[in-house]
């Protein structure tokens, strides 16, 4: 009897990229892991099987993302290839090919925000926004999809992007960001007027392991699921919680990672940081790879464990008490008075200072919100950046939600109009992810570069 393939592994190491030879995010992050697959024989069995990734094109870039001033210029090879990638496990999936896929690939993506000026937190292109908007764009929109984050970093970027969107819920458990980069993801960080709720962050105190990860899953994460019914979930599989982890100061081992998987039951996973190459990725890896396929995962062990793991923990009370926070958010989210939280203007509006680290770029960004009651409203966004070089670019952007209304179409497209008649604009776009051909148009203004 045929038995249909459990799991599609997507691979891609990125042998030719790297941000500096002896920076944490580097291709053996990925090649210890391959090795320990084939080593545990895992290919040879037929649950699972390996697909080749595609390159993503400009179209599926600029669908999720705008890029300033272009795809060409911020884009590597390789971030085309992690992005496209993740569009080949998308694909796998709903094509019916395979039931489950996990994209193994670099660059990560998870800080890379709507707007692009160059790289932070290591991500230039928020390679889960690309597979999520080329398949909404396969279904014409319709589609609901969650996307849980499970890296040790808050995942800034992806929320950026679905911050407003009511078809994504996106939740993100991670260190708490007042000890870590990037300092984000606190429990008040709730979703714009057009998805309130939709956004929900778990942060975990320094030292946290598998018991406060798998709370916060059981307790908040499934029963969020169950009533938001997704059609697609999404794990944004960061392995930088693990205890042996260089840049982060989590405790959670391979077993959890994997019980976690097994638990979150992700149609697509994809892989995000994870920074301890021999100790951690191998085993956690091939544990996510054994409870994907719906294998035993129990003889999955790293060669040591963290002293803390030996005894059964209690969970912190910290991350007790913001999942009970955060359970009454997202009971009363539709009782919420949304003009209590964001105003009773024509439009919301908030201004942003936002750092890429990677690349030493600031930006300041002031985003407005149309107030609009028969879709999630278009928005206007202003953004001032400036490199170490004193270089700087001024951009401004219009960008339509899916299944805008009649109205937010017509003036968001004068609002374009009215945006390209100012001189002080480097560039102006206009984002419409629903638009097949060309869902990024640009203007290049008058160069002051
Ligand atoms: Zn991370
Ligand atoms: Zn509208």
């Amino acid at each position: 009897m045929e038995t249909k393939t459990k799991l599609g592994l997507v691979f891609f190491p990125a042998f030719d990229w790297a941000i500096a030879p002896d920076h944490p995010e580097r291709e053996e992050r990925l090649l210890y892991t391959r090795d320990q697959i084939r080593e545990e024989g895992l290919l040879d069995l037929p649950e699972i099987a390996e697909f080749r990734p595609q390159i993503a094109t400009r179209q599926e870039i600029e669908r999720a993302q705008i890029c300033v001033p272009s795809v060409e210029k911020v884009c590597t090879e390789s971030h085309l290839i992690a992005a496209g990638g993740t569009i080949t496990a998308g694909d796998l999936v709903v094509s019916g090919q395979t039931e489950r896929a996990f994209a193994l690939l670099r660059p990560p993506g998870h800080h890379a925000l709507r707007i692009v000026h160059g790289s932070r937190g290591f991500c230039t292109i928020n390679i889960e926004a690309v597979m999520v908007e080329y398949l909404r764009q396969r279904r014409n929109g319709r589609l609901r999809v969650a996307i849980v984050d499970t890296d040790a970093h808050h995942a800034d970027g992806t929320q950026d992007i679905y911050y407003n969107d009511p078809d994504v819920l996106h939740i993100s458990i991670h260190q708490d960001g007042r000890t870590l980069y990037p300092g984000t993801g606190a429990v008040n960080e709730l979703g714009g007027p057009g998805a309130y709720g939709l956004t929900l962050n778990v942060p975990l105190p320094p030292g946290s392991g598998d018991a406060e990860l798998l709370y916060a899953v059981e307790h908040l994460v499934l029963p969020v699921l169950r009533d938001f019914q997704p059609d697609l979930i999404i794990n944004a599989a960061g392995q930088d919680n693990h205890f042996t982890d260089p840049i982060t100061n989590m405790n959670v081992t391979a077993q959890g990672y994997a019980r976690l998987t097994e638990l979150l039951a992700p149609d697509l996973v994809v892989l995000e940081g994870g920074y301890s190459i021999e100790g951690a990725l191998p085993y956690v890896n091939v544990g996510i790879i054994l409870a994907l396929a719906g294998l035993d995962y129990s003889g999955v062990r790293e060669p040591e464990l963290p002293p803390a793991a030996k005894k059964a923990g209690r969970v912190h009370d910290a991350v007790v008490k913001n999942v009970a926070f955060l359970q009454e958010v997202w009971a009363k989210r539709k009782e919420t008075d949304l003009a209590a939280v964001f105003g009773r203007d024509d439009y919301f509006r908030r201004k942003r200072h936002l750092y890429y680290d990677t690349d030493d770029i600031h930006e300041v960004q002031v985003e407005e919100i149309k107030l609009c009651a028969l879709c999630s409203g278009y928005r206007k966004i202003h953004s001032y950046a400036e490199d170490r070089h004193r270089k700087q670019a001024q951009i401004a952007a219009v960008l339509l939600p899916w299944h805008a209304c009649g109205a937010c179409q017509q003036q968001a497209a004068e609002a374009f109009e009215q945006l390209c008649a100012e001189p002080e604009w480097d560039d102006v776009y206009f984002q419409n992810p629903a638009d097949l051909k060309q869902p990024l148009v640009s203007r290049a203004r008058r160069g002051k570069r």
